[in-house]
């Protein structure tokens, strides 16, 4: 079946495109490889959202359900479990190749996140070893954190974000290896008003155990010191997977990231981006820059398939 559009990954992102797709009722497929939502429900589904516009603070999986519900709402179709291999061209289409089958598209929107992404690793004697055994790059769920003894490593909203939630719970240490943070000033407000213990200017050296984590050495001031752990949350970043986007021939920064121009166009006629996957000059990467994109990118799509007379 032909679709105008396939927008390729349903976070906010994938889910705005598909909204304004359909107000112009171009008909418009969303796929993603794991559930619709995205990093929402993926990274931090109970992480509270205190700057999209018009929720003083909104549930991130709650966000996730209504950005879900409105797309629904407006005629797009979800294909959810459906992993992205290949944008071919077959003469004017385009056709995806997913891991269950082909769909064919007159447009394609990435918006994959940070889907394709992998944690930044820290690179400390320890860490490899003892991954999945206490040490790991996304907080478990709060039940999972009672009574445990967290180090959060990093200094950017989301080390701090996971931080306070660990808090609320479990005996949290926050290591950064700074005299400032990165993070934006109303989540280290936050963070000053919870309990969690804050070491600046504190490098991780290695983390230690046997069969499971059991401290976190670091150099604080010239010293060494061990702080007691159970598990230890790296949350310095994300870095790229380049491999699965090169097969897609669009143009890529030197971290991986697909370079777009001001109508979102991707260097590949017909396929346009928006989101975290996405680079350009100035690029601010939050949910709502995320959504606009979208909305441009959705409109450049339909000005591609359908050449209205104004565009
Ligand atoms: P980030 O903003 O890039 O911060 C990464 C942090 O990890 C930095 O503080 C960095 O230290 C530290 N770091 C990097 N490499 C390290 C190493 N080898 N050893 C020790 N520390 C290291 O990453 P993020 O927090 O994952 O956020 C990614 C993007 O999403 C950002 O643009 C962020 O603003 C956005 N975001 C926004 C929100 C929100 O608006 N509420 C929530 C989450 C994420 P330095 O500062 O010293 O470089």
């Amino acid at each position: 079946m032909m679709h105008d559009l396939i927008v390729i990954g349903a976070g906010p992102a994938g889910l705005t495109a598909g909204i304004y797709a359909r107000s112009r009722k171009m008909k418009t497929l969303v796929l993603d490889a794991a559930a619709a939502g995205g990093q929402l429900v993926s990274l931090y589904p109970d992480k509270g959202i205190h700057n999209y516009p018009g929720f003083a603070e909104v549930q991130a999986k709650k966000l996730s359900e209504r950005l879900v519900a409105h797309a629904e709402s407006m005629g797009c179709e979800i294909a959810e479990g459906c992993r992205v291999l290949r944008v071919d061209r077959d003469g004017d289409c385009f056709v995806v190749g997913c891991d269950d089958g082909e769909r064919r598209s007159k447009a394609v929107v990435v918006a994959i996140g940070m889907g394709l992404f992998k944690p930044r690793r820290l690179g400390v004697p320890g860490e490899e070893e003892l991954s999945g055994r206490g040490v790991g790059y996304v907080l478990p769920e709060k039940d999972k954190l009672v009574d445990k003894r967290v180090v959060m490593i990093g200094g950017g909203n989301s080390a701090l974000e996971m931080a306070i939630i660990a808090d609320s719970v479990a005996d949290t240490v926050l290591v950064h290896r700074r005299d400032c943070y990165r993070a934006d000033e109303s989540v280290v407000e936050s963070l000053s008003k919870s309990t969690v213990r804050c070491m600046l200017e504190t490098v991780p050296l290695s983390i230690n155990g046997g069969s499971r984590v059991e401290s976190v050495t670091v150099e604080k001031g010239g010293e060494t010191l061990d702080i007691p752990a159970d598990l230890v949350v790296i949350n310095i970043g994300n870095t790229p997977d380049l491999e699965h986007l090169k097969d897609w021939g669009l143009d890529l920064d030197e971290n991986g990231l697909v370079k777009v121009d001001s109508d979102m166009r991707t260097s590949r006629p017909g396929v346009f981006g928006c989101g975290d996957v996405v680079i350009y000059k100035g690029k601010y990467r939050q949910i709502v820059t995320a959504c606009g994109e979208a909305a441009t990118a959705a409109n450049s799509a339909y000005k591609f398939v359908k050449k209205p007379y104004w565009a």
